[in-house]
């Protein structure tokens, strides 16, 4: 499991989808018959790289999990970005098949996989981005999709935080707090003494 610097909604989405990743590698094994650990699964999981467009995105990242990159010694596709061989599978897993769970808008399983990837090779990402995917894991988990105007308004009061704020905050409310805050002031709370 990754554990999430940030804490919060964020990690505890993150534990989650995790879970479900690993729940979902079990029932594929069972399906080919292969027990985990052995030979045989790795060979299944190279075949599952070896055409990500065919298998569905929790299956190729648990996939990608239980390989090794053998370049730079990593996670398959979650080595340092330049390193051919992670930069490329990390490409493919974007292959893989989405199926939107029901009752949920279009879009936001695809919207789940990439915060997923996000957050567990936050790494490959700068600290803004990562910290927009990262908070948007516990809505898109409850099957949520923003807006294109919030995503808009979340990445612009992103853009206002320091990079230290940045890698902290737990949650998108968290950020406009800051973001009023520092723009708007309220006259008096400065002077106002604190005991
Ligand atoms: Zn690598």
């Amino acid at each position: 499991m990754t554990a999430l610097p940030r804490g919060g909604h964020p990690a505890e989405a993150l534990a989650a989808v995790e879970a479900s990743i690993e729940e979902c590698w079990r029932r594929f094994l069972a399906e080919y018959g292969v027990a985990a650990g052995t030979r045989e699964e790795t060979e299944l999981a190279e075949m599952v790289v070896a055409d990500t467009s065919a298998f569905r995105w929790r299956v190729v990242d648990a996939a990608l999990r239980r390989l090794r990159c053998t370049d730079c010694g990593n996670e398959l596709g979650s080595g340092p970005t330049g390193c051919g061989k992670c930069d490329q599978a990390d490409g493919f897993r974007f292959a893989a098949i989405e199926i939107d769970r029901p009752a949920t808008p279009r879009g936001t399983e695809h919207g789940l996989r990439v915060a997923t990837a996000v957050a567990r090779t936050r790494h490959r990402y700068g600290v803004r981005a990562r910290c927009g995917f990262e908070l948007g894991l516990p809505s898109l988990l409850d099957g949520e999709l923003p807006s294109t105007a919030r995503a808009q308004a979340y990445r612009a009061a992103i853009d206002k935080l320091t990079e230290d704020e940045c890698e902290r905050v737990t949650s998108f409310e968290e950020v406009l707090a800051k973001h009023r805050g520092t723009r708007r002031p309220r006259p008096g709370l400065s002077s106002r003494r604190v005991r």
